[in-house]
């Protein structure tokens, strides 16, 4: 299989990195050029549209910010969609079940198989290959990526029905958002009351109270004040937009998710949408008057 991989950026580096790693040759696209001189300087060939990736490459994998990019790079004028090779593109990012499913059949017209592929884990996980990798499409298609996204992670098939892991994904980030930000209002809170946040942490952590947040992200990167997760406020404005745009389509409650999707778009307001997503805290810190800090109390 040669492999191709457009958008080389937190998540996408690491992965095409570990493909390398695991002796793949890659065919590899970036428009941001210092991302493709990263890859190439680890023997990875540049190319110079993704049309070019998908006529080196029979498996084109994609990591994109948003579902617009992803558009453009799977069927647009220089897209995957005009290469000579491409048989699949596997995309990696989260672009919600619609835009799934408009790539897809574009690309079935082609006779191009599309899986979506959308990852949890963070960067950490890219850079370990320890990513939840959902997939969803053709299961002869998956049996031949398989081992390639076993590189990546673990891979869970969700179904055949394109946009299936897109949906399960935006499932996994909406919890994900709605923790972040509930368990940063509450540790808010416990400072405000007098409480010592790390020792909070390490109370949440041992009982029933304990999040992915209060595991992972506040004692990597909310405690030691580095806000440097790796995932930017505006990627989780998306995805809580595509979850709430999915849930409203499908008529189902979503009072949590509508609440928690206006804490999101103020702090992007605020911090701008390339602050990491860990500054979500600072605006409940400045509505408190306290900030989050070990040992401050
Ligand atoms: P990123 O912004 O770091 O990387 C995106 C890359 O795409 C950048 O290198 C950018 O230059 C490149 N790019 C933009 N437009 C392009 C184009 N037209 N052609 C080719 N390359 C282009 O984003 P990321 O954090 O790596 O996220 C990528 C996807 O993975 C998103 O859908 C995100 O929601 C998802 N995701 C991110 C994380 C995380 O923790 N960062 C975790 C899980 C899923």
């Amino acid at each position: 299989m040669q492999i191709g991989f457009v958008g080389l950026g937190n998540m996408g580096g690491p992965m095409a990195r570990r493909l390398i790693e695991a002796g793949h040759d890659l065919v590899v696209f970036d428009t941001h050029r210092p991302a493709v001189e990263r890859l190439v300087a680890l023997g990875a060939q540049a190319a110079s549209a993704p049309r070019e990736v998908a006529d080196r490459a029979d498996t084109v994998l994609a990591s994109l910010p948003t579902p617009a990019v992803s558009l453009e790079v799977a069927i647009g004028d220089s897209g995957v969609i005009a290469g000579a090779r491409v048989a699949r593109y596997v995309d990696l990012s989260t672009i919600g079940a619609t835009t799934a499913v408009q790539i897809h059949d574009r690309l079935a017209q082609r006779n191009i198989a599309a899986l979506d592929s959308p990852v949890s884990g963070g960067v950490r996980g890219a850079e370990r290959g320890a990513l939840a990798v959902m997939v969803s499409g053709p299961h002869a298609e998956f049996d031949i990526v398989e081992p390639a996204l076993e590189t990546l992670g673990r891979p869970f098939y969700v179904g055949d029905k394109p946009g299936s892991a897109q949906t399960m994904k935006l499932a996994n980030n909406i919890l994900a958002a709605n923790v972040l930000a509930a368990t940063a209002e509450v540790v808010v809170m416990g400072v405000k009351a007098g409480l010592d946040p790390a020792v909070m942490i390490d109370v949440l952590n041992a009982g029933s109270g304990a999040t992915s947040a209060s595991r992972d992200k506040f004692p990597r990167a909310i405690l030691p004040r580095t806000f440097d997760y790796g995932f930017a406020t505006g990627l989780m404005v998306k995805d809580v937009r595509l979850y709430l745009e999915q849930a409203r389509a499908l008529g189902v409650p979503v009072e949590i998710a509508d609440t928690v999707g206006r804490i999101w778009e103020a702090a992007a307001q605020e911090q701008g949408p390339d602050a990491d997503f860990t500054t979500v805290i600072k605006p409940f810190e400045k509505a408190a008057g306290v900030v989050v800090r070990p040992g401050a109390t």
